[in-house]
């Protein structure tokens, strides 16, 4: 029925040509998923499919990856089950760019999850609620809508951008039970609060409160309409196609409900949202002795209601700040007063970290109700925005290219390099392939020393100057050029530098790096927020200021890093499953097909590289001793187990379902076995069920 080869491991010819010419077949075909051995590439119909539903979740449990379509719940199932089978943590890492479909991909694997796993989900419905795994269930898929409203927003290539990356850990008993969970949340794009392009939105939430809350709830809040509000109306842009802001308002106080937040709560993150607002629309004027005044009072009458902070001191810290001074070796604080632009500035900032630390509290909340006590086995799921190429990129794009180049590496290292260095070691005949490896880029950017990395240099330069203006910016960019001048990957322009990433040559602007990346909060305003009469408020600025003085602060591009190498340590311990999906055009639209995009994507995700390596090699090993656990059944002499050596055990198995000696190889610890799901044996299929 469907055109074009389902793996294109079956290619015939493997060009970059062939691979979009096979994409576009299906994508004519309404057919979603193709792949690449296990690795799944879904390309975005931009329209809802029909196979979704009840008969396909039916169809996907326990079956051979042979014996269906390509399908998303089929990686799903694989590693279900393989996690039970192995007892082996599994992941499955979704890349591509903004638009490309990877939080709907990780949607329909959270949902199949749920769907299949525990036991009792045929019970009656009164005594589901009983069964702690339901629970854990309505969390998981809760989850989403509440994230994506304070974490989402339309931007010009998504409706629904993701603006954060999420690694959400499902946790399941040895039975397959999910009793658990973690998500761990990265890179928060706070500054869309305040800042935008033309035609995007801020985050869901705001649109959401002001559109969805009752009257009521509206006048306790004083809140009126979108257009009212400078932090909203800079964009020009209010409503969106599909989306439908009101209804979705009811979804995220329903989310917050089922995730255990409490009413009291609820109603503080309204008003947290409802200030931020309130905030945004505080303007200042210069007085004639040249200093600022607060221009609009009339809403700072609400912002002090709702953030329960003395409206003097308000004024005071967002028109003054402290600063240490040193006279004649003597330190002392000095009340500075700001000129227009740093209020602005300072207003900002507020409003940029009340958002963030709202977020973190809700993910905090998230983990609080999935947590349990000790870990057993666990499936995580990673969908964090994807590279990012704009007209002017900054220093978000640079930590969010960064990420990507990391899960690159992670793909590489896993599947391109990792296999050919086994097969080398288990002794098996090859021949090498050869692939980019984007190490070189990583490096580039961390790299602490020997030769220092842009972000250590960055680090340096933020330590030794008043971070802020273009004087510290500039220092930066000199430093870059001297000390990385003949990276083959690094290149420098008078406003900022280049780097050739594994997906391209972006070329950042060096302005408010150094600012971006010390990413301190004033310590008035923290002191401010503490002041606060409100606890719940207190309580999201409740860090030890004194410590913060102590040492090095931490940066916001030391923070990525270690978050990137805490999450690639994480996923290196897990089977990993890849889904890649490819974004088929920029108008959003069904059945629009633009080949040079579509070849762009083919090229810099490795496609090629990856189908030559899957042909030549061996998709399927494991240790002899697994192997003869898991295929025991198969033959008598093997079950309940063999006795003598295990690699004549294993060969024994093979022989007696008939596998061809062209499809397998013995290494010296391992079996590898060509294509499983190629050759016509039973006994994959059989020991999935
Ligand atoms: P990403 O997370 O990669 O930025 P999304 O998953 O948010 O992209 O997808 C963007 C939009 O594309 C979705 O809002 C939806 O309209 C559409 N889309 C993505 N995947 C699918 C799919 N499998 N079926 C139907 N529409 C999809
Ligand atoms: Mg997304």
């Amino acid at each position: 029925k469907h055109s074009g080869v389902d793996d294109m491991v079956l290619l015939s010819k493997i060009t970059e040509e062939a691979i979009v010419e096979n994409l576009k077949k299906r994508y004519i075909n309404s057919t979603l998923i193709t792949y690449i051995g296990p690795v799944l590439i879904s390309v975005n119909p931009f329209k809802q499919m029909p196979y979704f539903g009840d008969k396909e979740i039916e169809m996907y449990q326990g079956a051979a990856q042979y014996e269906n379509p390509p399908h998303i719940y089929a990686l799903a199932d694989n590693m279900y089950r393989n996690m039970i089978i192995d007892r082996e943590n599994q992941c499955v890492i979704i890349s591509g760019e903004s638009g490309a479909g990877k939080t709907v991909a990780a949607k329909y694997i959270m949902g199949y999850i749920s769907r299949v796993s525990g036991v009792n989900t045929t019970r009656d419905l009164t005594s589901l609620s009983q069964v702690p795994s339901q629970h854990v269930k309505d969390i998981i898929l809760q989850s989403n809508p509440l994230l994506e409203a304070f974490g989402n927003a339309k931007t010009v290539r998504n409706n629904n951008s993701s603006r954060f990356g999420k690694y959400f850990e499902i946790q399941f008993s040895p039975g397959g039970e999910p009793n658990g969970g973690k998500i761990s949340n990265f890179l928060l794009e706070k500054s869309r609060v305040v800042m935008r392009n033309p035609g995007e939105r801020s985050f869901h939430i705001f649109y959401q409160l002001i559109e969805g809350a009752s009257a009521e709830q509206k006048t306790n809040l004083g809140i009126t309409s979108l257009d009212y509000y400078q932090y909203l109306n800079q964009s020009g842009s209010y409503k969106v196609d599909d989306i439908n802001d009101k209804k979705d308002f009811q979804e995220t106080l329903h989310a917050m409900n089922v995730i255990g937040i409490f009413p009291d709560e609820r109603a503080m993150v309204l008003q947290i949202v409802a200030g931020i607002l309130h905030v945004g629309n505080i303007n200042f004027k210069e007085s004639e002795r040249k200093d600022v005044k607060i221009r609009t009072l009339v809403v700072t009458k609400f912002d002090c209601y709702t953030n329960g902070i003395n409206q003097d001191r308000l004024k005071e810290k967002l028109t003054s700040r402290k600063m240490d001074s040193k006279w004649g070796g003597k330190s002392e604080s000095i009340n500075v007063t700001l000129n227009v632009e740093q209020a602005c500035y300072t207003r900002d900032a507020l409003s940029k970290a009340l958002h963030a630390r709202l977020f973190d509290y809700l993910v905090e909340s998230i983990n609080k109700a999935m947590q349990k006590d000790h870990e057993e086995i666990n499936i995580g799921v990673l969908d964090i925005y994807g590279f990012e190429i704009f007209q002017k990129n900054g220093f978000e794009q640079f930590c969010i290219n960064f990420v990507n180049e990391k899960l690159q590496q992670i793909f590489i290292e896993l599947t391109l390099k990792a296999e050919q260095e086994e097969y080398v070691q288990e002794g098996i005949r090859w021949t090498p392939i050869e692939y980019f490896n984007n190490k070189i880029v990583c490096d580039l950017i961390e790299n602490v020393k020997n030769p220092p990395g842009i972000m250590s240099i960055l680090d340096d330069v933020c330590a030794t100057m008043h971070a802020t203006g273009e004087g510290a910016d500039q220092t930066l960019l000199q430093k870059l050029q001297m000390q990385i001048r003949t990276h083959e990957h690094f290149n420098s322009w008078n406003q900022g530098f280049i780097i050739h990433h594994y997906a391209g040559k972006v070329s950042y602007d060096i302005d408010g790096f150094c600012e971006r990346n010390r990413d301190v909060l004033f310590t008035d305003l923290i002191e401010l927020m503490q002041s606060s009469q409100i606890a719940f408020i207190q309580a999201l600025f409740s860090e030890s200021l004194q410590a913060e003085k102590k040492g090095r602060p931490t940066t916001a591009s030391s923070k990525i890093k270690k978050q990137a190498n805490d999450l690639v340590s994480t996923l290196m311990k897990c089977t990993p499953h890849y889904i890649r999906c490819i974004k088929p055009n920029e108008t959003k639209k069904p059945h629009d097909w633009e080949e040079s995009r579509v070849k762009h994507q083919v090229e810099y995700l490795g496609l090629k590289e990856n189908i030559r390596v899957r042909r030549a090699g061996y998709a399927y090993r494991r240790m002899f001793r697994k192997f003869l656990q898991r295929y025991a059944i198969l033959t008598k002499e093997t079950w309940p187990s063999w006795k003598g050596d295990e690699k004549q055990g294993v060969l024994h198995l093979l022989k007696s379902v008939n596998v061809d000696s062209d499809q397998y190889q013995l290494g010296k610890t391992k079996v590898f076995i060509k294509a499983p799901e190629s050759v016509s044996t039973p006994w994959e299929h059989m020991a999935s069920r």
